[in-house]
């Protein structure tokens, strides 16, 4: 069996070492990807950026040495164009030669992932703005990144941007960020928990512009000087960063009869089936069902990639395996502060009607003659009909957020409360309270509902 994989990063490159594991000699695996290396891990961009580590070859995770060791071909620098469905062919190039490629499967895989979408504005091919999501784009802004560089504006307040505004930020730069939403990591979690994360980024001078979005880019000599606010504020800027939303690499399939929705992100069923038969797809692409209601979300998520990748494998290989879903877990930290959610915010739980109300507990996280006790907070929206827990968020200090990891099963398991109403969690004075932060709120859940 031949398997062409389109896209050699986190979900194709997983799915290729998986299924090069389970199949050995049975399956030949060639994967095209359009840029010089495989397998870049860009969660670490923001944090190159900011100098937390200096080799950036290091977010590379293998190499197409190593990958060819295992026995799986990877053509670096090939881009594919076009795939012709009925005869199992995909087109493209060599973006170095130019010369045109044709090569046939036996079943194909797409794992083209998705780019950072740039500001649709003129100017916005200057040279001082950037959309980061590759390791040349994240290596020129830290060789650029000098003492003339006095003001960074980041575009988008989503946990990308916001890693940003703390990198730059670390770095002595003046940043502002520009979110047209009411509040940064809109959808994400509540207001009073995104209130908290604004007081923070305030509180470590980053400048925020909420309820208003960037209406012009004042460019001299290809670079970008000031940039006018819908408010009509000008601000004056040295680095722009677009970290506004993303759109899945699809374009050359658009006029194909492969479903995707408007945005681009191909449909797959939970074994990552495509509606063309022997054509898959996995990663940021597809849309993730969300366990929680069935809904199709668009969720890039290095996480979910690598569990689709081994999930196609094992599809791939015969096995009766699938995909389970998502639930939009996201961990974060933005300078001293870390936050955590998973599952329904209440916004989205009021919005799909659901009978659902919401309780909040603010302790602090370890025994108060332990030295350093900081404060915890968690929000859990629960669903007053059903018993269930819908969704967490939790806002705190020295590892506060790992606590979401006690959420995450009970509600992807849609367990009932009551049947967590003496869970057996850990306390020793360094760690926790006799009465932690989670089992108060399990506490007080249980109470509510009796
Ligand atoms: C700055 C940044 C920070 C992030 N931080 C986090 C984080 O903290 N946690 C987290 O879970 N996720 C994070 N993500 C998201 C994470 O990087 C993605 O979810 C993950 O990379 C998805 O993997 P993928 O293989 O689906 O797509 P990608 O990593 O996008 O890989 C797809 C590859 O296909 C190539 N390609 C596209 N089209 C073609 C074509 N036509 N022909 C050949 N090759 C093609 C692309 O160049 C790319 O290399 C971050 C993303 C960015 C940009």
């Amino acid at each position: 069996m031949k398997v062409i994989i389109i896209g050699g990063a986190t979900a194709g490159m997983t799915t290729a070492s998986k299924l090069k594991r389970n199949l050995k000699d049975k399956v030949e695996i060639v994967a095209y990807q359009n840029l010089s290396y495989p397998s870049l891990g860009r969660c670490g961009i923001p944090y190159y950026i900011g100098k937390n580590f200096d080799e950036a070859n290091i977010m590379i995770a293998r190499t197409v040495e190593k990958f060819s060791e295992e026995g799986i071909t990877v053509h670096t620098n090939y881009e594919i164009t076009d795939v012709d469905f009925p005869n199992k062919t995909v087109k493209g190039i060599n973006l170095m030669t130019k010369e045109p490629i044709e090569d046939h499967y036996d079943k194909l895989v797409i794992a083209v992932g998705g780019s950072l979408d740039k500001l649709n504005l003129p100017g916005n091919d200057a040279h001082n703005i950037y959309a980061p999501a590759t390791l040349e784009a994240a290596v020129k802004i830290r060789e650029e990144l000098t003492d003339k560089i006095k003001t960074v504006v980041v575009v988008g307040g989503g946990p990308i941007g916001l890693e940003f505004c703390e990198n730059f930020a670390r770095n002595d730069k003046r940043v502002v960020l520009i979110e047209e939403q009411d509040q940064v990591l809109k959808d994400l979690v509540d207001p009073e928990i995104a209130e908290a994360v604004q007081m923070e980024l305030e509180r470590k001078s980053v400048e925020l512009k909420l309820n208003t979005k960037v209406k012009k880019l004042h460019v001299k000599n290809k670079m970008i000087n000031q940039i006018e606010l819908a408010t009509g504020e000008l601000l004056d800027v040295d680095l722009v960063i677009c970290a506004l939303g993303f759109t899945p690499n699809t374009q050359f399939l658009a006029d194909s009869e492969i479903s995707m929705n408007p945005q681009g992100s191909i449909v797959v069923n939970d074994q990552l089936e495509t509606n063309i038969p022997d054509v898959y797809a996995v990663g940021d692409c597809v849309l993730a069902k969300n366990i929680i209601d069935g809904s199709l979300m668009q969720i890039p998520s290095s996480t979910i990639s690598i569990k689709q990748g081994k999930v196609l494998a094992n599809v791939l290989t015969g096995k009766d395996d699938y995909f389970q879903g998502a639930m939009g877990t996201m961990i974060l930290q933005i300078f001293d502060l870390e936050i955590a959610r998973t599952g329904f915010t209440e916004e989205y739980a009021k919005k799909m009607s659901y009978l659902y109300d919401t309780i909040t507990v603010s302790t602090k996280d370890h025994t108060a003659y332990v030295k350093g006790a900081k404060p915890v907070t968690i929000k859990v929206v629960y669903d007053t009909k059903e018993q269930i827990i819908l969704g967490a968020q939790i806002l705190g200090y020295h590892r506060a957020a790992m606590r979401i990891n006690v959420f995450i099963p009970l509600i992807w398991s849609k367990t009932k409360i009551s049947d967590v109403k003496h869970l057996d969690l850990p306390y020793s004075p360094p760690f926790s309270r006799p009465m932690d932060a989670v089992t108060i709120i399990l506490n007080k859940l249980n109470a509510e509902l009796e």
